[in-house]
């Protein structure tokens, strides 16, 4: 059987469905993600840590259209995992992998998927330690979703959602929207702007520099997924029992992003990032951890946009440029639903 006869389609079952996709596994899959050999491969992976603590986390993602400027599903599986490890200041090491994909998705399109996870892990120098491959009929999914777990080793620091205090400063890397904007725009194919690319990316370097500049300082940190800054900063001030304020005239957003936003009756602020974080750092720590960000390819934008209030509890006030103070509230429902 020809696998790389690029009108080839994952097919499901027996015979030269289930053949092939052993075929496709074994000389294709494997190798772009590491290079095992079938016959090495046990139940379970063992893995080595030497960390005390170890951070574990998970996620899938299902995200239509499956490429889109800036990225592809397959890259951001393992970013997204990556990040929330990095989140919690882990340095992320092992990554397992699940495919469940649709009959009938065109092998070249799961062959580029792959290529994009393998080229990502090496990326963020993280190894896939385990995987597993389903396929479900028609209809049963939609093309491919990806799970992706996650574990990393903790540091000497531990930020958490819980840990935001009164006086902290409030920063982000660099600007909102991207990453909902661009697939917003791939799936409705609009053209009412420039194009947006998505800034999915591993967050885990910046993390890094973030910690080495302000140490116990950073006390927390959130990537901006799903319901972007909105959901973070809400969910930081609940898990914290304090306030945020935010200052709209600092809060950067691409004229480009702020656009389609209008456009398409979205808030930038609620739109998911996949390459963005906001940070609660101690006030004396704050212009060291932003120099830090400014230095890394993936803070260049970055910048302090509030500040942690004691009250109102589990309140977001945004300072509008016009004078004018409203509550930034947690988006409600799905706005965006296969976002990620
Ligand atoms: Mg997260």
């Amino acid at each position: 059987m020809d696998i790389s006869d690029s009108s080839q389609k994952v097919a499901l079952g027996h015979g030269s469905g289930g053949a092939m996709m052993q075929q496709f596994i074994t000389e294709q899959l494997l190798p772009a993600l590491g290079g095992q050999s079938a016959e090495g491969l046990e139940d379970a992976a063992t893995l080595s840590i030497s960390a005390a603590d170890i951070a574990f986390t998970t996620d899938s993602f299902t995200v239509q259209p499956l490429f889109f400027p800036g990225g592809d599903i397959g890259s951001l599986a393992v970013h997204g995992t990556v990040n929330d490890l990095a989140m919690r200041g882990a340095t992320p090491r092992y990554l397992s992998l699940g495919l469940i994909i649709e009959e009938g998705l065109p092998l070249d399109t799961l062959r580029r998927i792959v290529q994009s996870i393998g080229q990502a892990a090496r990326d963020c120098d993280v190894i896939i330690a385990c995987g597993d491959t389903k396929v479900v009929g028609r209809g049963a999914a939609d093309a491919i979703f990806i799970n992706t777990s996650g574990i990393g080793e903790c540091g000497d620091h531990i930020p958490s959602v819980t840990a935001a205090t009164p006086g902290d400063r409030v920063l982000v890397n660099g600007t909102l929207g991207d990453h909902g904007v661009a697939v917003m725009m791939a799936r409705e194919d609009l053209q009412i702007s420039s194009a947006v690319e998505s800034d999915t990316a591993p967050l885990h370097t910046l993390v890094g520099a973030m910690l080495e500049a302000g140490g116990e300082a950073v006390h927390t940190l959130r990537d901006l997924t799903r319901g972007g800054l909105a959901a973070g900063v809400n969910e930081i001030v609940a898990a914290s029992g304090v306030g945020i304020t935010l200052e709209a005239a600092t809060i950067p957003v691409r004229p480009e992003v702020g656009g389609a936003c209008e456009v398409l009756g979205l808030s930038p602020y609620a739109v998911a990032n996949e390459g963005k974080l906001v940070a609660m750092v101690a006030p004396e720590a704050a212009e060291k951890v932003l120099a830090a960000m400014r230095a890394h390819p993936l803070g260049r934008n970055a910048c302090i946009i509030g500040e942690v209030a004691a009250e109102p509890v589990a309140t977001v006030r945004l300072h509008t440029p016009i004078g004018t103070t409203r509550i930034l509230e947690l988006p409600a429902g799905e706005l965006l639903p296969r976002i990620c």
